[in-house]
């Protein structure tokens, strides 16, 4: 496969061409993976599943099953794997698993070594048609919400991160802008938008740009983010909040139904994400 053959920079190009969001959702089982897709196919929109490296481990099948509801949709699906931190476990990903896409992270090392590894592993994961994601600065993780700016300011992506990465061959990049993982806590997501803007600016249309850190986003939020230039985003407590508010509330009924009922809870609130991100009908 070749790289302009790639299904996550196919989808990814044409969001931002057409100035639209994309949902990469994070899903943990099967009953997930099925609402995406319906979703998606309702709505005729473009999507991205994503699993994390940790469920590759708890489910080992499951990777089998998004691939195969992927490649048998009636839209466009990518299969993303979120968060690869491990040189080893990539590189066997790589060589036996159905991925179009990667997030190599080695943003725990230090710039240099981040990005001498990334380079690497780009090489690795391209010999094979798979895209690659990374992420520039070190977005912060923690329930506690956001951090001040000072302490912030070290891990803050800059204009010559951008290029250094660019120049490591990755196809997306995801900045630290003042996104957090978990939740944002009583202020909620306060982002940089100009330091987005400027990164997109600096991106020059080269490479994609990606949004982590997206729990607490209001619709507000997320389409000023697509107007700085954002096409892909990661999504997980975002769209999957209401399927756990409802299995929470029913789960003494019988399971079948649970499973049902959930589905369609799931569904629809990816079907209003879509909505809001601009990709419904988009395919
Ligand atoms: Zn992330």
């Amino acid at each position: 496969m070749s790289r302009s053959g790639n299904k996550t920079s196919q989808i990814l190009e044409a969001a931002e061409k057409g100035q639209y969001g994309v949902l990469a959702a994070i899903a943990y089982n099967v009953e997930h993976i099925t609402a995406f897709v319906q979703a998606a196919e309702n709505r005729r929109s473009p999507l991205i599943i994503q699993l994390f490296p940790s469920t590759l481990v708890q489910t080992p099948s499951l990777v089998h099953a998004a691939a195969a509801a992927a490649r048998t949709a009636s839209v466009p699906i990518a299969l993303h794997l979120d968060h690869a931190q491990d040189v080893n476990q990539i590189k066997e990903v790589v060589d036996n698993l159905p991925f179009d896409s990667i997030m190599v992270d080695m943003s725990h090392y230090e710039k240099e070594e981040n990005l001498q590894r990334t380079a690497a592993l780009r090489e690795y994961c391209h010999a094979k048609g798979i895209s690659v994601e990374a992420e520039t600065g070190r977005i912060e993780g923690g329930e506690d919400g956001i951090l001040d700016t000072g302490d912030l300011e070290g891990i803050l992506t800059s204009p010559e991160d951008v290029e250094e990465f660019i120049r490591a061959g990755v196809d997306y990049l995801a900045p630290s802008v003042g996104n957090v993982h978990g939740d944002y806590g009583v202020k909620g997501p306060q982002l940089d938008m100009d330091r987005l803007h400027n990164i997109f600016k600096a991106l020059n249309g080269r490479v994609r740009l990606v949004l982590h850190g997206t729990n607490d986003f209001s619709p507000e939020l997320a389409k000023a983010c697509i107007q700085a230039g954002v096409t892909k985003f990661n999504v997980n407590k975002l769209v999957l909040d209401p399927w756990h508010d409802y299995i929470r509330a029913n789960i003494h009924k019988p399971i079948t139904q649970v499973i049902d009922e959930g589905i369609d809870v799931l569904k629809r609130s990816m079907e209003r994400w879509m909505d809001i991100m601009g990709s419904s009908g988009k395919v």
